[in-house]
């Protein structure tokens, strides 16, 4: 097949990640006969350096002639100032808003290999592989809300409509069926109003969805079984700021930050993929990043948006075995072991493809 990839690789260690997803992604295309078009543009704190703005109209058009979106990484100590009017990323959140993302991926796997990387006992590791699925683009974080001002109160406001429910628990079932079809739906349904409308909603697209389980967690259980049962979950759908504070609790599983991917995803085949650091501005430049974020990333593309699971699952499997074998980066190689450079990291993966 022919695919457009629009990549934005952003500042710091974006930069140096992306480079390896798109290695990767040639490999792919030679070895499984596909054509894969790259085009650079810009986003974040080098675009606000040559452009004066995060998200530059180019940037946008380019992305609209494009089936994905690769990103990198945005900001940087040169931008790090929470009042500057202009800051990187502004241009993250315009690209959701533009492209209509309104579903946020992120898998969690725990690697054998890693497992001393963790908080949890390996034991409790075996078999770690979930995929959380956040609603992104409503919820509390984009509801009513009334600053203190001259009052002595403030409050937000936890807002759903059934076809925003409606349309994240339809891509965390179709996801499910990939996968080991269960879906465990994150909620508070026993005092909020809002999750009860979440609960009703998830239940009545599921079904749909006859050959996936259900199950429904409140989300303080729900943080309870990420660390007592995490093998136990697959897809797990929850809105916005719950899936937020679960998913980085369960991210912690993985080992290290830069081995997890993560998709944003809304009604059409586009999507957007970056690894879930960011710029990393202490290590950038130096050889040092972790890849796996950004590799992980273009599988997820390969499959979410190209439509090519066995060229996504050749990707993950590439990457299980070149850890299997001992490759590591900084973040990852044992005390007194030698770690990889981000280039020679990525070719052990490449190897094994
Ligand atoms: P960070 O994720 O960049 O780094 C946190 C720590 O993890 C650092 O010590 C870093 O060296 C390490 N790390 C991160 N990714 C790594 C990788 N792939 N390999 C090895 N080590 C890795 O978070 P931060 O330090 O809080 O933020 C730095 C900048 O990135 C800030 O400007 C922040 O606003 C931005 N940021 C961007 C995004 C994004 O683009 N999606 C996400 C988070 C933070």
């Amino acid at each position: 097949m022919k695919a457009k990839i629009t990549v934005l690789p952003g500042d710091g260690i974006g930069v140096e990640v992306t480079t390896q997803a798109i290695a990767i992604l040639q490999a792919v295309a030679s070895k499984y006969g596909h054509e894969f078009s790259f085009e650079e543009a810009l986003i974040g704190g080098i675009a606000i350096d040559k452009t004066g703005t995060a998200l530059p109209p180019e940037t946008i058009t380019t992305a609209e002639a494009s089936d994905a979106i690769l990103l990198g990484a945005v900001g940087g100590y040169k931008w790090d100032n929470p009042s500057a009017p202009v800051r990187p990323e502004q241009g993250l959140l315009a690209i959701r808003k533009h492209f209509g993302l309104f579903a946020n991926l992120r898998p969690v796997k725990a690697y054998p290999a890693l497992a001393s990387y963790a908080p949890l006992r390996a034991e409790l590791l075996e078999g770690v592989d979930m995929l959380f699925v956040r609603e992104l683009t409503g919820g509390i974080y984009f509801g009513a809300r009334q600053e203190q001002g001259d009052n002595d109160y403030a409050y937000d406001t936890e807002y759903y409509s059934v076809p925003e429910v409606e349309r994240v628990a339809h891509i965390a079932f179709r996801a499910a069926q990939g996968r080991r079809k269960k879906v465990a739906s994150v909620d508070k349904a026993n005092v909020l109003a809002s999750m009860r409308l979440w609960r009703k909603t998830v239940t009545r697209v599921h079904d749909d969805y006859p050959d996936v389980a259900l199950e429904h967690v409140l989300v303080d259980s729900c943080a309870m079984h990420l660390l007592t049962r995490p093998a136990s979950f697959d897809v797990l759908v929850a809105s916005n700021m719950f899936g937020d504070i679960l998913s980085d609790e369960a991210s912690v599983l993985a080992g290290s930050l830069g081995m997890l991917p993560s998709a944003s995803l809304g009604s059409s085949r586009m999507g957007l993929y970056e690894p879930v650091h960011g710029s990393a501005p202490d290590i950038a430049g130096q050889g040092k990043a972790n890849p796996t974020g950004a590799i992980l990333s273009a599988a997820m593309m390969l499959r979410y948006s190209l439509d090519l699971e066995a060229e996504a699952k050749a990707v993950e499997t590439a990457v299980e075995k070149a850890l299997a074998n001992g490759a590591r980066t900084g973040d990852t190689a044992p005390r007194g072991t030698k770690a990889l450079s981000t280039t020679e990291y990525a070719a052990e993966i490449m190897n094994n493809l």
